[in-house]
């Protein structure tokens, strides 16, 4: 079994396999529209092996988009109006988008778990898109996500390793 990649050493390592992943992406880029099932293959076999909870890098770093779905969801199970989670949680940032006031994640527990998992966002819910449909879309994100998720951070490397 592998062992789990230190989220801690990833910016380091990512960016040192950045040129190599980008020359894969240019060799490969039409190849990689027909290869959604590998890409979700490793996605599986190596989120599989992750523990999230020893790791919580993204509830850590990345602000995930808030849509008015999300936050209808999150005033509901908060038992809050939609306005007061606004006010206390959620601020617009500079793309007009609304985004957590204070990251870490409101909602990360010490223990790395998600007080609000059920009704989480969607956007937390889909990281760290490695399983998404049309991946090929998502290779240049997955370089910049690489340098915050094990999880793509592999993907990224075996899919390049695999298929040079
Ligand atoms: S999705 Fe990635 S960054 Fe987030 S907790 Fe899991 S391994 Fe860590
Ligand atoms: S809402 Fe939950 S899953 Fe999303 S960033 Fe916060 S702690 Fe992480």
């Amino acid at each position: 079994m592998n062992k789990q990649i230190d989220y801690k050493l990833l910016p380091k390592l990512a960016v040192k396999s950045e040129p190599e992943w980008k020359r894969f992406y240019a060799k490969n880029k039409k190849k990689l529209e027909g290869m959604d099932v590998l890409v979700h293959t490793l996605h599986n076999v190596i989120s599989n092996r992750t523990d999230c909870l020893s790791c919580a890098n993204c509830c850590r770093s990345l602000g995930p988009r808030i849509t008015d779905k999300d936050l209808d969801r999150m005033a509901k199970v908060l038992r809050l109006k939609s306005t007061e989670v606004i006010a206390n949680y959620l601020r617009i940032d500079e793309d007009g988008d609304m985004v957590f006031k204070t990251m870490p994640c409101p909602f990360l527990g010490s223990d790395n778990y998600c007080s609000i998992y059920e009704s989480r966002p969607k956007a937390c819910r889909e990281y760290p898109h490695t399983d998404r449909k049309r991946f090929y879309q998502l290779f240049n994100l997955s370089i910049k996500n690489a340098q915050t998720c094990p999880i793509v951070y592999e993907v990224l490397q075996e899919l390049t390793k695999n298929n040079p």
